[in-house]
Order: C-alpha cells, then structure tokens, then sequence
C-alpha cells in the first residue's frame, strides 16, 4: 500500500457524471485487476511500441450512489530513465534506521557518469581491471574489514580517504543530471521490522514513479539483491514483488504512474552496474549520518558532500517529509 502520497494527488476531486457534485477521488479503492497498462505480446521498443493506458474506471459517487466513470490522468511516453538502489539499516542503543538509495538518469547520461567512476576506480587500482572490484562501502570504512579485503588490504588511511573524496565530488558534480534519491525511516531502538522496510522500499517507489511518470519518463529500477545471487537471472524478492503489484491494484497507483509502464524493479546481482556502487555509497553516508546523530557525534562523511539530493524521510512521530536538498535535514528528526 502506498502510504504517502503527494500532496497534489491526495488532494485530487472528480466531479459525478450524473449528480454533478464534486468530490474527493477514493484513491485507496482496490480493484481486482493491475491498473498498469496492458503491453501486447508484440511488444517491439522499435516498431511496435504501442501499449494500452487505462483510461478511465467506474467508481461510485458518494452523493447519488450511482456509478459514474473517472476520467484518469495519463501521460504519453517521452523516455525511459534508469535508476539503481540500494539499502543499508544500523541499529544502535538509540534507535534505529532503513535507508534506500537510488542513483540514475537518462541513458546517456547515466552512460557518462559510469565512465566517469570506472576510470576514477582505475586511478585507484591501474593494475587492476575497474569491473573486478567493487566499491562496498562497509568494506572500505571499518579497519578490520579492509584488512581481509583482497584490494583494500593494501589501502592505506590516506588512499582511503582520498578515494571517498574524490567519490563525493564526482557525485556532487553530477548532481544536476544524475539523480539521487534516499529515504530513510526511523524508529525506535529495535523498531524496524519488515513492514517498516516494504513501507520505505514502496514510499521511496512512489516518490520515483510520480516524480519522473509526471513529465512523461517512465523508471526502470534495479536494485542490489540482499540474497546471494544464483546466476539463474534477475531476482525479484518475494516481498518486493507482492508490495509492488499490491499497489498496482490501488487506484492511487494510477496517480502516481501517470498510465506509464513502469516495470517490476528487479534485484540483480550484487554491484553488477557501477551506479549500484554508488548506490551503496549514498545509502552508507545517509545511514551514517542518522548513526552519528543518535550517537551525538560528527559524522566522518558528511551528506551535505553527495550535492543535491532527494531526501524523504519518515519521523518515529509518523510524519513522513520530501524535499530536494543539499545536506541531510536532519533537524527534521533529531533534536540538535
Ligand atoms: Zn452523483
């Protein structure tokens, strides 16, 4: 269920066909069928990329009780945009926290920016080829990791922190075209459980769809996959499947996705494209940030460094926040 809505959709009226009285769209009403659109089995990017948008659907009005149709708010298709994600969560005696993070854009632009970090990494490891290790971030900050870690064993504090500096200013250089959006949820200490995840992972979701399918580009989503990876192709978690066709039954969806086909995300193999590094990165600097603030200490990696991004976070007071920012708000949740 899709629980934070926008505000310009929470607030969407339809007027009855019959009675004329206008009122508020009853966006949690479930229907049987997905409200995704139908593609055909001929389904050809190139020569057949025609596919069907609900238009409209029969709802009951509140004032005559008579049915009467509601004209849906769909979108032609401009593109397609691809975004990457990951997730961290740290626990402490202070309370708790989930983060997703997701990185991406437009092909091309995407394109640029994996060439940018592949030949960063490559400075880094020149005898090494760029795509034989991954960025982990858990692997590079702790000490104890780095020293069983068959590359960062040989880094020292110095190339470290180079390295995480050079990461900061490559993503805040491309923060005006390359996106990047983190949620967080906090609770209390051993208050996450797997609602609170499927909650951020489908709160973060909707922002994505609603934010990109609004000016006609629909998000192809790939996420880090938790499980090992078994080499048999993609895998989508069980939860995150159910969540996510869950919501496609909701009326809401049909105002969050505009009518585009956005596919299931899908959660591949761990690292397997550049961004998802990044991803990790990002959701290891947000999820330090809120750590270091329980703790009341300074973090070591500091949000305001990843440039712009587009936070959302949710209060253990249940009020759930969205805004495009420089630096974590942390305010917002913690008081300083
Ligand atoms: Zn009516």
């Amino acid at each position: 269920m899709i629980k934070f809505v926008p505000s310009d959709v929470a607030g969407a009226t339809t007027t009855c066909d019959r009675c004329g009285s206008k009122f508020k769209v009853p966006l949690r009403k479930k229907f049987s069928h997905s409200l995704a659109p139908v593609i055909p089995k001929d389904f050809d990017a190139k020569t057949n990329n025609k596919f069907w948008q609900l238009q409209t659907v029969q709802i009951d009005c509140p004032e005559c009780r008579e049915k009467t149709s509601l004209t849906l708010s769909t979108v032609r298709e401009a593109g397609k945009v691809l975004l990457y994600g990951d997730d961290a969560h740290r626990s402490n005696t202070h309370g708790a926290v989930f983060c997703f993070s997701l990185v991406g854009g437009s092909y091309p632009l995407v394109a640029r920016f994996q060439r940018d970090f592949t030949t960063m990494k490559a400075k880094y490891e020149p005898a090494l080829d760029p795509s034989d290790w991954k960025l982990h971030m858990k692997d590079l900050h702790s000490g104890h990791n780095r020293r069983t870690h068959p590359v960062f064993a040989s880094w020292g504090r110095p190339k470290v922190e180079q390295f995480v500096n050079d990461l900061f200013s490559l993503i805040a250089a491309h923060s005006n075209d390359v996106f990047t959006f983190s949620v967080s949820f906090s609770a209390a200490p051993g208050g996450l459980n797997c609602d609170a995840k499927r909650d951020c992972y489908i709160a973060l979701l909707a922002d994505v769809i609603y934010g990109f399918s609004k000016t006609g580009y629909t998000p192809i989503l790939q996420f880090d996959s938790e499980k090992r990876f078994s080499g048999l192709g993609p895998i989508v978690h069980g939860w995150a499947r159910d969540a996510f066709r869950g919501t496609q039954r909701e009326l809401v969806y049909s105002y969050i996705s505009h009518g585009l086909p956005v596919p299931e995300p899908l959660f591949v193999q761990p690292a397997s494209h550049p961004c998802l590094e990044v991803a990790d990165f990002v959701s290891f600097v947000v999820a330090r940030g809120h750590h270091c603030q329980m703790m009341g200490k300074q973090s070591e990696y500091p949000t305001e460094r990843l440039g712009r991004v587009f936070y959302s976070w949710l209060r253990r007071d249940g009020n759930y926040g969205r805004e495009r920012l420089v630096g974590f708000p942390w305010h917002e949740i913690y008081k300083l």
